[in-house]
């Protein structure tokens, strides 16, 4: 069994230290337990948080800890009942290769889903996110304008295609030429800003005439500073990840924007929730999420891209690119 474990907290970015492979002997399940052998291993931002001891909704990753992470995983063995032999499992296994569970938290895919990796991204918690975060607290409305950064990636393409079906005109921001281009023309929305571009703040002013009634933050940074002058009276900020500070060690430098965001938030009595998905919505959402998502999909409403990177090896250097933008689309990792 190859898995990789935590090795050192990082300082800043994560870097070769930080995470190591090791190899053990094949783990067997016992009375009750099952054996699961990972297909597919997610690779998201959040894990950049478990890698840290700083105070969060979830408890860190310990030193030496294999890294925690959502796979696909194929039934070997079962003496769990509802799940056998050939079966297909949504599960918290972590980075490596097999996994003895005893069912907690296990969602049966059943033996031949048709994309598997799918339950990681589009049908599973990043698609969550954006169905979510979006309708629940973005409460968007025909005829608004929203903006979402991270715009190529699973939960920012997936805000801003939902957005399109519920009538909005929709600003993403990504970074470079090839994501916008991927964002506007294969995902439909209205327009796409480089967020890397010189003049970023005037170009995201241009392409939001009539302000900005819904940020769905991803991101944080400069991003935020940009849309800050541009937000409506009544604008709704649902704040669901700020990628570009996770690897700060402390304040940035630069200006306190502390006054300019407050300051707007009272006079354009904006509404900021921030949310965690796995807590903050009725669990009846889930199955309404699922079956629109799965509805879209088929009416070819909504696209979907995956970059797969290649063995559990591979798979530290992905979450690395993940944190810097260098992926496009939803990475996960083919484990076997
Ligand atoms: P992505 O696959 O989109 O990857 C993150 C992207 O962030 C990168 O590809 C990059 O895209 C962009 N990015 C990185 N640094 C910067 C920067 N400095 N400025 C602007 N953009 C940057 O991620 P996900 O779709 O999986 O997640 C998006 C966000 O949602 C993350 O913040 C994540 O933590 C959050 N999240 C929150 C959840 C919750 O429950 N609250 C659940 C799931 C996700 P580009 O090259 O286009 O800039």
């Amino acid at each position: 069994n190859r898995k990789i474990i935590l090795a050192e907290r990082p300082k800043g970015a994560p870097d070769e230290n930080t995470l190591k492979l090791e190899t053990e002997a094949v783990p067997q399940p016992g009375k009750g337990e099952m054996l699961l052998r990972t297909v597919w291993l997610s690779l998201d931002p959040y894990m950049r948080g478990r890698m840290s001891d700083a105070k969060s909704y979830a408890t860190p990753v310990e030193i030496g800890g294999v890294m925690t992470g959502q796979v696909v995983a194929e039934v070997m063995e079962s003496d769990v009942a509802g799940f056998s032999k050939g079966d297909y499992v949504l599960s918290p296994s972590g980075w490596q290769d097999f996994f003895v569970s005893d069912g907690t938290q296990v969602l049966n895919l059943g033996p031949e889903p048709e994309n598997p990796s799918w339950a990681l991204g589009i049908l599973g918690m990043p698609g969550y996110t954006a169905y979510a975060g979006l309708l629940k607290i973005g409460e968007p409305k025909p005829g608004e304008t929203v903006v979402v950064a991270a715009a190529s990636g699973p939960v920012g393409a997936t805000v801003g295609q939902i957005a399109k079906i519920k009538g909005c005109r929709v600003v993403g921001v990504a970074g470079g030429a090839e994501k916008c281009a991927h964002v506007t023309d294969t995902l439909g929305f209205d327009a796409c800003i480089d967020h890397r571009a010189e003049d970023f703040d005037e170009q995201l002013a241009a392409a939001c005439p009539d302000g900005i009634d819904v940020y769905f933050e991803n991101v944080g940074g400069k991003v935020l500073y940009g849309v800050l002058p541009l937000l409506n009276p009544f604008a709704r900020m649902p704040v669901c990840g700020m990628v570009a500070w996770y690897n700060l060690q402390g304040l940035p430098e630069g200006p306190d924007h502390g006054p300019q965001i407050l300051s707007t938030i009272l006079r354009m009595k904006v509404k900021v929730q921030g949310f965690i998905i796995f807590d903050s919505f009725p669990i009846e959402l889930y199955q309404e999420f699922s079956e629109a998502m799965t509805g879209w999909l088929k009416e070819g409403k909504v696209q979907y891209k995956e970059q797969v990177v290649e063995g559990l090896e591979a798979a530290p250097q992905g979450l690395y690119d993940l944190l810097e933008g260098r992926n496009f689309g939803k990475m996960v990792v083919k484990v076997g």
